[in-house]
Order: C-alpha cells, then sequence, then structure tokens
C-alpha cells in the first residue's frame, strides 16, 4: 500500500455489551473470540503486512446463525469483515485498523452437504477447505478444477468472493464458472437461496455472478452448489526449459491441437522464480539444469484411461515436445515418471508466494493480457521497471494461458522494504500504465481488497465505478458488509 494511502470512511458504531451478549445467544461461546492473541491470526493478512482489528471474532456453525448475526449487526449499525482461509492477497479479509466492529469466520461451516455423482455436482458449506473438497470429489472418482497455492487453507466461500483463478482456468474457467447455484446472507440479514443445480436457468439477472467477485462486499456466501468433472486417468506432466515467452505461447497455442483439447495446465516460471524457490523450499529438486531464463510447467490430462499398448498423454506429448525442439522454441524437456517427480514440478510452481515471502522485500503485480501479447508485456514492462530501479530482480511468471502474468520483482540485494516502498508508487504506475495501454486488466484474480482499491479508481471509467457503487448502495444501504474495500463510496 502507498505511503499516502488514506483508508476509506467506514462505519464506526461499536459492539457493545448488550451486543456481545446478542452474538453469545446466537453462537454460544464457542462462536466467540474476544482476547487479542486468539483474534491475531484473523486480523493480520497472509503476508503479515496488514494489520487491523476487530472487536470480536464470530464463528458461526450454519447458515440460520449468520443470517441472525448480520441482521444483529444491520440493526445496530456495526460493520462485518467476512473470511475465509484468511489467504486473499489483496487484504480483503482484512478489517482496518479502525475497524470497530465483528470479523465474521465462516470456517465452523465446513460440511459437504451432497455428492451427486450421477449429475456431476455437489453442495458444499462456504468453510470447506478447497484441498478437502478436491479430496472429496476424488474419492467419488470426479475433480473439482480449482486448484491453487494456498488450497490447503483458503476456503471455498473465499474462492468464490474473489473468483479466485489458478493453475486450472485455461481449461475450466475461474472460481464463476464452476458454480451452479449459491446461497447468501444478504448485508440486512435476509438468506438469498439461490442453491439451484441448473445449468440452464435465464429467469432474469442472474444474481449468483454478482457475489462471486465481490470480495464479501455484498453479502456473505454461506453455500455453493459446485460443477465436478470426471476425474483425470492419463496425466502427462513436463518441465521445459523454453527460448522465450513467445516461443512459450506459441507452445501452447500448438498443444492444443496436438494434445486433442488435453491442455490442463500452462505455467510460466522464470530461472530467477525456480532459483528462489530452491533456496527457500526444503526438498524440492531442479527438474532440468538448463541454461536458460525461461522454464514452463505443461500438464495435459485425459479422463480416458490409457488402454495397454496404446499411446497415452505421455507418448503424445513425447512426439510434440520432439517437434517442439526440432522448432527451436523448446531447448530441453523431462516428463515425469512418476507422481513424484510431478508432484516436485508443482511443488516449485505452488511455492513461489512462499519462497518470496521467505526471500524478503519485493513488489508483485496481478496482471493479464490478452495472451498474445504476454511475450511485449513482459518485455515492455521490464524495462519500464528497470528504468527506474536498474538493481530490482525481476521474476516474471503466470498463468501464461490465461494472459495472466504474476508481474514480480525482489528488491534489489542490500535494500531494506522501506527503501523499496519509495520506488512502488512509481513503480505502480509504469506497469499499470502499460496494462492500461495493452487493455489488460490491474487485477487478473487476485481481486482489488485494500491494495488496489485506489488504483481501481484510477483506472476503471466513470460508469463503470458509478455502477459498481450503485449495486453497493442498493445492495447494503448501510455500507457495513466489507465496507472500504474495492470501493471508496
Ligand atoms: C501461496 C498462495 C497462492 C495463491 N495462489 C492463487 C492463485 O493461483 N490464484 C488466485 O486466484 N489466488 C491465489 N491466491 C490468493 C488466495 O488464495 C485466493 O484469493 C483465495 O481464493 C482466497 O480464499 P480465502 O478463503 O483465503 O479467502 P479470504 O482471504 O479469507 O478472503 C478473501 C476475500 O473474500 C471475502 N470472503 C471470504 N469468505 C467469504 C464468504 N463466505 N462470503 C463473502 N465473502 C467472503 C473476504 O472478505 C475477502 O474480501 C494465493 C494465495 C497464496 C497465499
Amino acid at each position: 500500500m502507498p505511503d499516502t494511502f488514506t483508508p476509506p470512511a467506514i462505519p464506526t458504531t461499536p459492539v457493545t455489551p448488550a451486543i456481545l451478549d446478542g452474538l453469545r445467544t446466537i453462537v454460544g461461546d464457542k462462536g466467540l473470540i474476544l482476547d487479542e492473541q486468539g483474534k491475531e491470526p484473523f486480523v493480520r493478512d497472509w503476508r503479515g503486512t496488514l494489520i487491523g482489528t476487530a472487536a470480536v471474532v464470530v464463528r458461526p456453525g450454519n447458515t440460520d446463525e449468520v443470517a441472525k448475526v448480520v441482521k444483529l449487526c444491520f440493526d445496530h449499525g456495526i460493520a462485518i469483515v467476512p473470511q475465509g482461509g484468511n489467504t486473499g492477497l489483496m487484504g480483503g479479509g482484512t478489517p482496518y485498523p479502525g475497524h470497530t466492529g465483528i470479523l465474521l469466520s465462516l470456517g465452523r461451516m465446513n460440511k459437504v452437504v451432497e455428492v451427486d455423482v450421477v449429475g456431476y455436482s455437489m453442495t458444499v458449506e462456504a468453510g470447506c477447505v478447497l484441498q478437502t473438497l478436491q479430496e472429496t470429489a476424488a474419492s467419488h472418482d470426479r475433480f473439482f478444477p480449482l486448484s491453487l497455492g494456498a488450497q490447503g487453507s483458503c476456503m471455498i466461500g473465499g474462492n468464490l468472493s474473489t473468483n479466485a483463478g489458478g493453475v486450472q482456468v485455461l481449461r475450466y474457467g475461474n472460481a464463476r464458472n464452476l458454480v451452479l447455484g449459491l446461497e447468501v446472507v444478504l448485508p440486512n440479514g435476509e438468506v438469498w437461496n439461490g442453491l439451484r443445480s441448473l445449468k440452464k436457468d435465464n429467469t432474469g439477472y442472474d444474481l449468483k455472478h454478482l457475489f462471486m467477485g465481490a470480495e464479501g462486499t455484498l453479502g456473505v456466501i454461506t453455500k455453493a452448489v459446485l460443477k465436478l468433472w470426471p476425474a483425470p486417468k492419463d496425466v502427462a506432466t513436463a518441465w521445459l526449459a523454453v527460448r522465450d515467452p513467445q516461443a512459450a505461447i506459441e507452445i501452447l497455442s500448438e498443444a492444443h491441437a496436438a494434445s486433442e483439447d488435453n491442455v490442463g495446465s500452462c505455467e510460466l516460471m522464470s530461472r530467477a522464480g525456480t532459483d528462489m524457490v530452491l533456496r527457500h523450499i526444503p526438498g524440492v529438486q531442479d527438474p532440468l539444469k538448463a541454461d536458460t531464463n525461461w522454464f514452463l510447467l505443461l500438464e495435459w490430462s485425459s479422463s480416458r484411461p490409457k488402454a495397454d499398448g496404446a499411446e497415452g498423454m505421455a507418448e503424445k506429448m513425447e512426439q510434440f515436445l520432439a517437434d517442439q525442439m526440432e522448432a527451436g522454441r523448446v531447448l530441453d524437456a523431462v516428463i515425469a515418471q512418476n507422481e513424484a517427480q510431478a508432484r516436485n514440478m508443482w511443488v516449485i510452481r505452488e511455492s513461489v508466494a512462499p519462497a518470496s515471502r521467505a526471500e524478503g522485500g519485493g513488489l508483485s503485480f496481478d496482471v493479464s493480457v490478452a495472451t498474445s501479447k504476454v511475450p511485449a508485456f513482459i518485455d515492455q514492462g521490464v524495462k519500464a521497471v528497470l528504468d527506474i530501479l536498474p538493481s530490482i530482480r525481476p521474476y516474471p511468471l503466470g498463468h501464461i494461458g490465461d494472459g495472466n502474468i504474476h508481474f514480480s520483482f525482489m528488491a534489489p540485494k542490500g535494500m531494506d522494504r522501506e527503501t523499496l516502498r519509495q520506488y512502488s508508487p512509481a513503480i505502480t504506475r509504469a506497469v499499470n500504465d502499460l496494462v492500461r495501454d495493452m487493455a489488460g486488466s490491474i487485477s487478473a484474480e487476485h481481486g482489488i481488497g485494500i491494495e488496489k482499491i485506489d488504483e481501481l479508481a484510477h483506472y476503471r471509467s466513470k460508469i463503470e465505478l458509478d455502477t459498481m457503487r450503485a449495486l453497493k448502495r442498493a445492495i447494503d444501504p448501510k455500507n457495513i458488509m466489507n465496507p472500504g474495500k474495492i470501493l471508496r463510496l
């Protein structure tokens, strides 16, 4: 957050002893956390850079309790910050330091209500941890494709509220594409039951999409009906040393047909990012000691099991990689021979965020441009940033098939976080101006939260901002639902 950041005005109605008693009547003592030490993990963000306050952390056990808590807050004008796994990277789930209201944690609502194996869907509570849902689907020979580095602790309510992306968007779409229905507690405490398992439903405005990506500013997601897919049965995972980002997008472009439309993931990594993971994450092996700055993690998967003697994903991929080497795009490559090798490749990709946290100060921009513009963006963007701070260390990576680049930089060696912060406004402006000039987005998958509130106001048009404000005022007239996130009202 820039030093010049002024927090938006938020309601400051305090939680009185009488309101606390009311909350206790609804959720019981087990559903309240009042001591400072107990509240600490909820009021601090994942990176540990944003620290807010909350009068109390409220942990309801079911939708009815959520509705009663929200109604009580609505009646008294108490602000609510909804939270899932608290892994969000934009501060959406972190209260402001001036927050006098409650933090509403969905973590106790972690039941899988129903798995409809034949209908390829499951109904779940908002506090289910993403990885648990992936495992639940797998135990029914089904696949829930949402997959991201924080999956061991992020929760589905948070995933939907941020419209999370991750490493399977290329094939399955982002979180909002994985949902059939939602149940939401509105800011006045009313429950909207939109838990329909319908693929076709053209009955007016599609309300569920309002709440996905709203970062808890329009209501509390309490349940969801999620889509499922057939479980993958034949998977090939490879680590490729590639010539440059242009080669990477050409490889992906050709991989669609070569894999018979079975590309699941295509992740770009740099040498600098890979080395950072190898430095900080124990047990990780470098799959390929190639002399290049760029790598691609490519995964193809099919739900059809490989038949004996028939060509499977790995054989198809081997032929494809040979062709790509011939074309000069791939310099070297290794296909995982077993699950452990594939897992190692994925751990490298998924450990970039924790490794960067261990590395120290840095800057990261979660942006997107049209896929074909990714190489030009990386090239021009790195130049623009190096013009401002020549010794900064770039390690761009990303879900390249979605045009999503995590445009990331480590602080120059020996530079502390405070000094780096002085460069942050100029670098942010340079990067986001380039994004705008390339008709891209300043937030591809992480959302706006606190961190990008002023950037959103700068780059979105008046008509878009006015429409968003009108929606917020209509649904949350008292501005109690995660106030001061996404928009200044
Ligand atoms: C290591 C790491 C890797 C990551 N990789 C990715 C990635 O690849 N792609 C990606 O998109 N993100 C990624 N993220 C960001 C983060 O994991 C996602 O944004 C995730 O979806 C947040 O889920 P959560 O449960 O932690 O939500 P929280 O952080 O608790 O909350 C996020 C937002 O949603 C709101 N919210 C939470 N639950 C509810 C609810 N039930 N109802 C209404 N509002 C709610 C909060 O108020 C907040 O605004 C990563 C984060 C980490 C730490």
